[in-house]
């Protein structure tokens, strides 16, 4: 389970990641609205926590853009206001839920758990297919035909990423900040160490799906041609 939380309060953003972290989540935080958007619409969040003041773009206006994109990712909102045109804004733009500052733990992870149970996209994305190309989200397993691999966690996230998104070029920069999050010392050659191992992984499976390299720009998974 992957949450996205939108922050700028620095101290507040470091404490529900590693709370959530605590619990068995990954979490990636976006510290103003512009980024944060940006992170929402890759759709690759279950559940996310979404401050209403933010620089650049506002929590709200967040929302409304990311429902205006037909993204249905749950969102639940995080406020130090609690005035109930505020909840009452919220809820018409789309949040699934309202928590205002300051809130106990245990009341947010109760709140994620019942997001995420509810999340209709998670139902639909058990596995994800990519030409020959089949990823069990549940087991980490990648196959094609007969063959089979399990992936490890990084490799997961990559390939998961990947799929997602395939036919698109996605860069460096955004892979290293998918897989190993903002605050991590992984820098480019992560990225290029992982996509080996991927490549290596496809060959393995006779898969026809190749992950090709765009000089300058980035990585892009294709299907592969059929064989004629
Ligand atoms: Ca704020």
């Amino acid at each position: 389970m992957r949450v996205l939380i939108v922050e700028d309060e620095a101290r507040l953003a470091a404490t529900l990641q590693d709370l959530l972290e605590m619990d068995g989540y990954t979490a990636d935080v976006s510290h103003d609205g512009e980024s944060g958007l940006d992170n929402a619409l890759t759709s690759i969040y279950d559940v996310i926590l979404l401050d209403v003041m933010l620089p650049k773009i506002n929590g709200f206006e967040v929302l409304r853009r990311l429902r205006a994109e037909g993204n249905a990712t749950p969102v639940l909102m995080l406020t130090a206001r609690s005035e109930v045109t505020d909840k009452v804004q919220g809820l018409d733009c789309g949040a699934d839920y309202y928590l205002t500052k300051p809130f106990e733990p245990r009341e947010l992870l109760a709140c994620v758990r019942a997001l995420t149970r509810r999340s209709p996209e998670l139902r639909n994305t058990e596995t994800l297919t990519c030409g020959d190309l089949i990823l069990e989200q549940s087991t980490f397993t990648l196959s094609c035909a007969e063959r089979s691999v399990r992936l490890s966690r990084k490799e997961f996230d990559m390939l998961e990423m990947l799929m997602l998104n395939q036919g698109l070029v996605l860069t460096k920069e955004k892979l290293l900040l998918k897989v190993w999050g903002y605050e991590s010392e992984a820098e480019d050659n992560n990225v290029e160490v992982y996509i080996s191992f991927l490549r290596r992984k496809l060959e393995h499976l006779h898969s026809r799906a190749k992950i090709t390299t765009l000089r300058m720009a980035g990585y892009s998974l294709v299907q592969g041609e059929d064989p004629a």
